[in-house]
């Protein structure tokens, strides 16, 4: 029996994509295996849509090449592949096949019958049947991905040339998975998207996730939470909140700033006012909801002014957790052609800002939250502690935890837990057996 050896990087949708890959490489008869050493063909899937994790992409190809001259094959799929298609082919001839996303399902075969292509993009990407063979990595918590694609052309961005349009799954279709995966024992369901707002646009020529979260609600899993949304587009969900007894009261909202010019420049469709007052809006309207959010600094006409006018807009909105990534200027965007006037030191400089504001203000919160009883979803275990997990208001990977240090609680259960002390972005608490 053959053995591979399959090595995920980058983000959730792509851990979607080598979820799905296993289970048919498993379906086909191949034996998947923890380490590259005892595998016959070695595959990994990349994540490029900013230069460091290209590099990171690159970093890890180099990395399994050593282990070439033991007769195995590497393969590279993924976004890397999709960007970087005409170049790096000839730049590493130790890859054996470079496959896109959307030729992924003809890997089984083309390893089968031992004819791989040097190159293929072209393909019918995943079907709704290769969704439902798919085995989650995480026992109790999956991401589902409700969309491929993204129509936005956000000026900064390399998405919608990597992975294509915006092309949503039916809800019909989502709604069997999410059935399939409640009924596997999964407690969290995270759906993703490149935008998931968006969702539906291409195929119902409206926005449907409102409607789609209203009737995943009804499928029994106990925590749905919704990630990479647009604020232009988060209005129709308030009401999806307040009717989805199911859904977790956070909103991962990436608002990238909010100056007018530097917005303007992005492309990003809204200006100040209109952000404001969205974020604002949906604040007042569910106070209970926790927001993320995700901005971008030194992006070209970021002016010491605009940034002093994010760096106040953060601390009068006070997310409750902040993604801030510096600006590359990525090849093939449209922003490319604005240069990248601004220095390294001082991109660093400001991403320094407002991750110490940001800290300042997570410490405010947490002090808020002790003595209060929250529902904590187990998520593994972890020596000196009694379990370590997430409150509903917490994702999987980007936030805080909370650490258990006294209870009894299984992996896979959500039980209450009093919070007790925090430790910088975490939580420490103990399980709360009145409640
Ligand atoms: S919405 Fe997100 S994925 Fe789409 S173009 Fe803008 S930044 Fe990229």
């Amino acid at each position: 029996m053959q053995k591979i050896y399959l090595l995920s990087l980058g983000c959730p949708k792509n851990l979607v994509d080598s979820e799905i890959l296993s289970a048919l490489l498993g379906q086909a008869g191949f034996a998947l295996v923890a380490s590259p050493e005892e595998a016959d063909t070695l595959v990994i899937t990349t994540c490029a849509f900013i230069q460091p994790a290209v590099e990171e992409s690159i970093e890890a190809i180099l990395e399994l090449a050593q282990l070439k001259n033991k007769g195995k094959r590497l393969i590279v799929a993924g976004c890397l592949v999709e960007r970087y298609k005409e170049k790096l082919p000839p730049l590493l001839p130790e890859v054996d096949a470079w496959i896109g996303f959307r030729a992924l399902p003809y890997l089984p075969e083309w390893l089968k019958k031992d004819c791989l292509p040097k190159l293929a993009l072209k393909g019918p990407g995943w079907k709704d049947e290769d969704y439902s063979l798919r085995i989650p990595s995480h026992p109790f918590s999956a991401y589902v991905k409700i969309a491929e694609g993204c129509s936005n052309y956000c000026r900064f961005c390399t998405i919608p040339f990597i992975r294509g349009s915006l092309k949503s799954r039916p809800i019909k279709e989502i709604v069997r998975e999410v059935e399939r995966l409640a009924e596997m024992g999964i407690k969290e369901v995270v759906l993703v998207a490149q935008e998931t707002t968006a969702y539906g646009i291409d195929i119902y020529g409206r926005p449907a996730l409102a409607e789609l979260l209203e009737i995943l609600d009804k499928t029994g899993v106990p925590w749905l939470r919704l990630l990479y949304t647009h604020p232009k587009r988060i209005f129709p969900l308030i009401s999806a909140f307040k009717r989805c007894q199911h859904l977790t009261p956070y909103l991962d909202v990436p608002i990238q700033h909010v100056d007018d010019e530097v917005l303007r420049s992005m492309g990003r469709g809204m200006g100040e006012k209109e952000l404001r007052e969205v974020i604002w809006s949906f604040k007042q309207e569910l106070p209970q909801v926790r927001l993320r959010t995700t901005v971008m600094v030194g992006f070209p006409n970021e002016t010491e002014a605009a940034f002093k006018k994010l760096k106040d807009f953060l601390a009068e909105v006070a997310f409750d957790h902040l993604g801030v990534f510096k600006y590359y200027a990525e090849e093939g965007t449209a922003a490319y052609n604005l240069g990248n006037p601004i220095p390294d030191e001082i991109k660093e400089e400001r991403y320094q800002e407002l991750m110490e504001q940001q800290f300042q203000i997570v410490r405010e919160k947490h002090t808020r939250y002790l003595g209060q009883t929250e529902p904590v979803f187990i998520e593994r275990v972890e020596e000196g502690y009694k379990g370590v997990g997430r409150t509903a208001w917490q994702a999987p990977e980007i936030d805080g935890e909370v650490y258990i240090i006294e209870g009894k609680a299984k992996i896979g259960e959500i039980v209450p837990v009093k919070i007790l002390d925090s430790y910088d972005y975490d939580l420490i608490g103990k399980i709360n057996k009145s409640s």
